[in-house]
């Protein structure tokens, strides 16, 4: 079953990570494997940095958790994204970009080189950092999150709607996130809850209409998420509040055994933020029109800068574009 990343980890490993042993410089170094990350390394390889990639803990990045992918353009009939991810990893290697498996759990750009340490144990010293490492999905912050987790709770709807078959779920949100997973998930499912605390959803009118016209999907309007409940840390059921604050306030109950994320997400920049700017969110601030952060030589392309667009198209133009500013990085310091 799909367990949540564990976005903090890195910065707790950072506190144990002692002198490596294992140092190796590399011309190009790429942190993350999404659409962004694999682009940046077909140019770069092309461009004879001699890349070498840090996958870390989702090899292929967010789009392996989901199904179809249908607006991608140069497959007319759609793809899997785990597919699709292949295909870039693939083309990634043909031009030798070595790929490892790896987390980055600590950074230091405050010298002309770039370190970057992997798994607490080998460092890095690039001439140019890419950072592809993509944001992680966000959670409520309730204790019962965790309680569940692994029994009923998760935050991707196609890693694990097909355990929830013929069963009542909630998913909470009303972002497009939300609505895909509702939609998705109403294939499967007998009855799909859509707990939104506002009286509107934020999502585009499209997916909007889509869940709208959905028989087995109900919209819980101005319902917030109090807790869950369950026996032996298995979820069935979940306690809401509607009206929260109103003079209607009350408390509602719902019967589900699943219970599903969708409100957003959270950019993978906690181990770069001592030394690199971001939004008051954590998105990497780049030049615009670049992938340039404040530190020169390190560039950052995907979801970690693009609150925005956040698709894998945009991610892998911005990816391209991260390569090229770095192969000048290097070709301008070279004369
Ligand atoms: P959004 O930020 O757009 O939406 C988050 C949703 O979760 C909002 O409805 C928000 O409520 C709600 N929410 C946030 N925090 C809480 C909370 N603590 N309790 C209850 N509800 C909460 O995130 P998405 O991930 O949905 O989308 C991000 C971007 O990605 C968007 O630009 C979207 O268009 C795009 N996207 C596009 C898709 C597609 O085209 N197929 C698929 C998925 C994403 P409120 O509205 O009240 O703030």
């Amino acid at each position: 079953m799909f367990k949540p990343l564990d976005i903090d980890k890195g910065n707790e490993e950072e506190q144990k990570i002692s002198e490596p042993t294992d140092v190796e410089n590399v011309k190009c170094l790429i942190i993350g494997s999404g659409p962004a990350g694999y682009t940046a390394a077909v140019y770069a390889a092309r461009a004879n940095l001699n890349p070498v990639m840090y996958e870390g803990l989702q090899p292929g990045g967010q789009l392996t958790t989901t199904t179809e992918v249908e607006n991608y353009p140069g497959y007319p009939e759609g793809v899997t994204g785990p597919v699709m991810m292949e295909d870039f990893k693939k083309q990634a290697q043909r031009f030798g970009t070595d790929v490892r498996w790896g987390m980055a759990n600590k950074a230091d750009f405050s010298g002309e080189k770039h370190k970057v340490w992997i798994d607490g144990k080998k460092l890095i010293v690039a001439d140019t950092v890419i950072i592809a490492t993509g944001a992680t999905a966000k959670y409520l912050g309730l204790e019962d999150e965790k309680k569940y987790a692994g029994g009923g709770v998760s935050a991707c709807a196609t890693c694990d709607g097909f355990f929830y078959k013929g069963k009542d779920v909630a998913v909470v949100g009303g972002g497009d996130t939300a609505c895909e997973e509702s939609l998705y998930l109403s294939g499967l499912c007998r009855k799909v809850y859509m707990i939104v605390r506002r009286d509107v959803l934020r999502a585009s009118r499209v997916m909007a209409e889509r869940v709208k016209n959905t028989p087995n999907i109900e919209i819980l309007w101005k319902h917030q998420v109090k807790g869950l409940f369950g026996e032996d840390n298995v979820v069935e059921g979940a306690d809401l509040i509607k009206d929260l604050g109103e003079d209607n306030e009350k408390e509602v109950k719902i019967n589900i055994e699943g219970f599903f994320l969708g409100i957003g997400h959270k950019p993978n920049s906690d181990i770069f933020k001592k030394f690199l700017d971001t939004d008051n969110v954590g998105y990497i601030n780049t030049i615009p029109g670049s992938s340039k952060t404040n530190i020169p030589g390190v560039f950052a392309c995907g979801d970690v800068m693009d609150s925005y667009y956040r698709q894998a198209v945009t991610a892998a133009g911005s990816g391209c574009k991260a390569a090229m500013d770095a192969e000048r990085y290097i070709s301008e310091k070279s004369h």
